[in-house]
């Protein structure tokens, strides 16, 4: 989401800020010293004052229109026994008034007490309001002014109707053919600006067209450009919201935002109206831990303006969330975001087109490949690949180059991937060695076993947190990985251990395998948790219960004994990922010392370098699963 700031210098905001404040100080300073100088106020009961009456103990009174203020005996006159008023220096009292008492003024007169009024005169009243109103307002003011600045502009505490103009842009500026690939979504929201165009040939026929659209898809893959693209392609306005804006809000304040919003966009339809991140607010009640929480109130006051606008009107709700099995259902019922678009992570062609259009206005080499580097980032979502496109040119930049080179290319992939390059650490020989056959170990198992994917570059040059990389090529965007793969890539991490392990001994393990190991952990979990891939649970999933946000440790909905068989089953691929990767190595470890020994000489092997070396290795019999 975006917010464009009312382009005040912010610097000269906070002096502005700053004086005012100092100003207010004073203010107050003198109003409550005044108040304090004054006489010191004392509330009592009207009992106790008709008491102190009777007793004598009242020098005189002042009736106003509300309250009746005491003058107790002074002290040259004070009663010797008078408890009440020993410690008493210039305190006033007051008395609330009982209108009952109409023979009061007579009982004071009777006692000689001098008795005064104030008529009950309009402009004092005004006066006397102006003087508690007028700085409790500038109060208000500077707290709400300061409370903007912490919440950074976005006005959380101004009850204004204008809120939302902080997030609306006139013109996006941005239209469709700045969103590459992504054709089906594109093709759905096409409708959506046809009616933003013009609304009355649908309204004519009688169509009733959607109020509201989910983008949903993953984070990064383009569902805030596209939404900003329907309003660009149809030239009206864009509003937006961000559900996670809403978290932090005090109670009532998300609601009302959304209030305004919806009634500062009618005023200003046709125009798109973007909620990001809707399952921030929206996600399933269950699984949250209370009712009547905050986002709870702005998910209700957003299904009221949806379902109170004309959808004539032309406000179109585009959403956008990664998780619509979070959603509530309410929000999805029809005449909501009945329509669902998904946005896909891109693949291999999207992904070379999007790397075009960020690398289009950037000076490049003429031999730049971007179609290799789309092939090498399955898995990228669109953010992803803007971030690399950057990054290369920061590092072109950095080389002084003046076009950006293929190595630039390379270098931002691995920097985007793992992190920079750590040439400054010094690794001394014996850690370059045990780095070289654990990345050794990886390589061959990967290329020796016949699911896995082709190693692409082995390097032991420490980058990010890990002492060296195995890069693999992905396997290009398939919907669906088979059991085989998966265990090929259980072994193939399970590698850099082992062939420490045979290298080195049983004993010598090192700390440089806990990120493999974490990868099995979790893999080998989703196979037999969420796959139904594991050996005497084939077919069986295990779903841990709804994990919303607020889901307080919910209970597992199998028995222990099922948790010991699941435990058991995970143990088992991991155990055997170990044992297929030990078998591979022991086959072939002629070729695992080749292989690490230039790398210990190189470096870093490409994949025509790792061929010569690799072409020897024989996959052993016992470790086929088929
Ligand atoms: P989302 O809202 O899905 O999290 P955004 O729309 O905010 O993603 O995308 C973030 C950035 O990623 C965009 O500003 C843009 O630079 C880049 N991007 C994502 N998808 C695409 C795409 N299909 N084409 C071009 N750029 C994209
Ligand atoms: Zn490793």
């Amino acid at each position: 989401g975006g917010g464009n700031n009312n382009g005040k210098d912010p610097r000269k905001q906070s002096i502005i800020i700053m004086i005012a404040a100092a100003v207010l100080s004073l203010l107050c300073i003198s109003y409550f010293t005044r108040a304090v100088s004054g006489a010191t106020t004392l509330e009592i009961p009207y009992n106790q004052f008709i008491e102190m009456v009777e007793n004598g103990k009242v020098e005189s009174v002042k009736i106003e229109s509300s309250q009746i203020e005491i003058t107790p005996v002074s002290d040259k006159k004070k009663n010797e026994n008078s408890s009440l008023l020993a410690n008493a220096v210039k305190v006033t009292y007051v008395t609330g008034k009982v209108e009952e008492d109409d023979t009061l003024t007579k009982r004071l007169l009777d006692a000689g007490i001098e008795v005064s009024g104030t008529v009950p005169d309009g402009s004092g009243v005004i006066l006397s309001l102006l003087y508690y109103i007028v700085p409790t307002l500038l109060m208000c003011g500077l707290l709400s002014l300061l409370f903007r600045k912490m919440t950074g502009g976005g006005g959380a505490f101004s009850m204004g109707k204008s809120n939302a103009k902080v997030y609306v842009q006139r013109e996006t500026g941005i239209t469709f053919r700045d969103v590459a690939g992504e054709d089906e979504a594109k093709e759905s929201l096409q409708e959506v600006v046809d009616f933003l165009h013009n609304p009355g040939k649908y309204v004519k026929i009688g169509a009733k067209l959607p109020k509201g659209a989910l983008l949903v898809g993953p984070p990064g893959t383009g569902k805030t450009m596209l939404a900003k693209a329907v309003a660009g392609e149809a030239k009206v306005p864009f509003f937006s919201l961000a559900g996670s804006d809403f978290i932090e809000l005090y109670v009532g304040v998300g609601a009302s935002r959304v209030r305004d919003l919806f009634k500062e966009a009618e005023k200003n339809a046709p125009c798109i109206i973007f909620i990001d991140e809707i399952d921030a607010v929206a996600h399933k009640r269950d699984a949250r831990g209370g009712a009547g929480r905050e986002d709870e109130q702005t998910l209700n006051q957003i299904l009221v303006e949806m379902d109170g606008f004309d959808n004539d009107s032309g406000v179109i709700v585009i959403a956008a969330t990664n998780r619509v099995d979070m959603l509530d259902k309410a929000l999805l019922r029809p005449g909501r975001f009945d329509r669902h678009i998904n946005v896909a992570l891109p693949e291999r062609k999207d992904r070379l087109e999007i790397l075009e259009v960020h690398f289009k206005n950037k000076p490049k080499q003429k031999d730049i490949n971007l179609d290799a580097l789309a092939a090498k980032t399955a898995g990228s979502s669109g953010a992803d690949l803007a971030n690399i496109a950057n990054e290369a040119a920061i590092t072109a930049a950095r080389e002084g180059h003046k076009e950006i080179t293929n190595n630039d290319l390379t270098e931002a992939f691995e920097r985007v991937a793992i992190g920079p390059e750590r040439k400054s650490k010094a690794m001394n020989d014996h850690e370059r060695k045990v780095t070289a056959y654990h990345e050794a170990g990886h390589a061959i198992v990967g290329h020796v076993l016949p699911d896995s994917d082709p190693v692409h570059k082995v390097t032991i040059i420490p980058r990010g947190r890990t002492g060296g990389v195995t890069w693999f090529l992905p396997p290009e965007d398939r919907s669906y990985k088979s059991i085989y793969e998966l265990k090929d890539i259980l072994a193939r991490a399970m590698g850099g251990r082992i062939a420490e392990k045979l290298t080195f001994g049983s004993e010598a393990v090192t700390t440089g395998a806990s990120s493999d190991l974490k990868n099995v952990a979790e893999l080998s979990k989703s196979m037999v948790v969420e796959e139904g891939m594991g050996k005497d649970t084939r077919n069986l999933v295990f779903p841990e219960g709804d994990t919303g946000y607020y889901t307080i440790a919910t209970a597992k909905p199998y028995s222990e004994k099922t948790a010991e068989l699941i435990d058991q089953e995970i143990r088992n691929l991991s155990d055997e990922a170990a044992r297929r990767a030990e078998i591979v190595l022991s086959e072939n470890k002629t070729t695992l010392k080749k292989l690490a020994e230039a790398l210990l000489e190189h470096e870093t092997l490409e994949e025509k370098e790792l061929e010569p070396i690799l072409k020897d290795t024989r996959l052993p019999a016992a470790v086929k699963l088929h």
